[in-house]
């Protein structure tokens, strides 16, 4: 993957601020892969239906309404300028630009206003508008504050762990995150926590195609990188960036991940799809190029 540094900053660097607070929610939408709770005897369903239950309270508890307009920029959090020999920094800065840039024009061609946030880079925990987030938690979108957290620790995580390295793998995540940044803004989020809140027993499914859509979204993304060499800070990819991008979604799949915490699958508690659905649904997004191939809700196999 080729990228440049962006002089629009869209991060706010929260590396060891700390969080205070108490403990707190799991946020929205996260990748999967990190959280990993790692119960012992089964008690995977019950932390699944604690999380269903939080995202429902994040959506719908304390008047938490999300504020219209977008969030320009970080107020209180913006960053003046990033130091250029902070890599780690410049490169989540690249992709979140360009992630961004990306979904900013898809939306103009279609009349809507792309609602532009930023990705928050922590170290240990921090508190988001979804409770503490910690590195534990894994990458994650927060639908009260509309911003996307990632612990820099995650991606050693996804690389050692997980056996999915490369940026292409870091970048693959970021765009998933900011898959659920485009569903809060378009309304789909809602729409399934309203589904989900009607019909509990349906949840777990309803979180899959969500899951799966924000992966076929983060191909999407990836095909305009691809067709479009050069055009902005993801300049460019190759074969081998898809792989990676590929292998990282089947890695924070919910089999692999629950294989490799208990031992053990069961398909019943999945909240985000198997390595085979992730990989497939970015996968479809990459060919598709479009949102058109992201329908997982109509999809009558996933
Ligand atoms: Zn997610």
């Amino acid at each position: 993957m080729r990228w440049r540094p962006s002089g629009s900053i869209q991060v706010e660097d929260r590396r060891g601020a700390g969080g205070g607070g108490g403990l707190g929610g799991l946020g929205m939408g996260g990748l999967g892969g990190g959280g990993i709770p790692i119960p012992v005897g089964g008690g995977i369903g019950g932390i699944v239906l604690l999380i269903i239950i939080v995202v429902v309270l994040n959506l719908f508890g304390g008047g938490g309404t999300v504020p219209s307009g977008g969030l320009q920029g970080a107020p209180g959090g913006a960053i003046a300028s990033l130091d250029p020999k902070d890599n780690e920094l410049q490169f989540v800065n690249a992709v979140t630009v360009d992630v961004q840039t990306f979904w900013g024009e898809q939306f103009s061609a279609t009349g809507k206003d792309y609602p532009e946030t930023v990705t928050v880079l922590f170290t240990d925990q921090y508190q988001s508008g979804c409770g503490v987030a910690s590195s534990s938690t894994g990458p994650f979108y927060c639908p009260n504050d509309q911003k996307v957290y990632l612990d820099t620790a995650f991606f050693d995580e996804l690389s050692n762990r997980f056996g999915a390295p490369g940026d292409f793998a870091q970048a693959y995540v970021i765009a998933h995150e900011f898959g659920h940044h485009v569903q809060d803004a378009l309304g789909t989020m809602d729409q399934v926590a309203t589904q989900q809140q009607s019909d509990p027993n349906s949840a777990n499914e309803l979180s899959i195609r969500l899951e799966l859509q924000a992966d076929c979204y983060a191909g999407v993304w990836a095909h305009s990188v691809w067709a479009s060499p050069d055009q902005a800070n993801v300049e460019s990819i190759t074969d081998a960036d898809v792989k990676e991008a590929i292998d990282a979604a089947a890695a924070v799949g919910d089999d692999r991940i629950q294989e490799q915490a208990t031992g053990t699958i069961d398909k019943e508690s999945w909240t985000h799809g198997s390595a085979a659905q992730r990989s497939t649904w970015f996968t479809n997004g990459f060919h598709g190029g479009t949102t058109d191939s992201c329908d997982t809700f109509a999809a009558s196999t996933l």
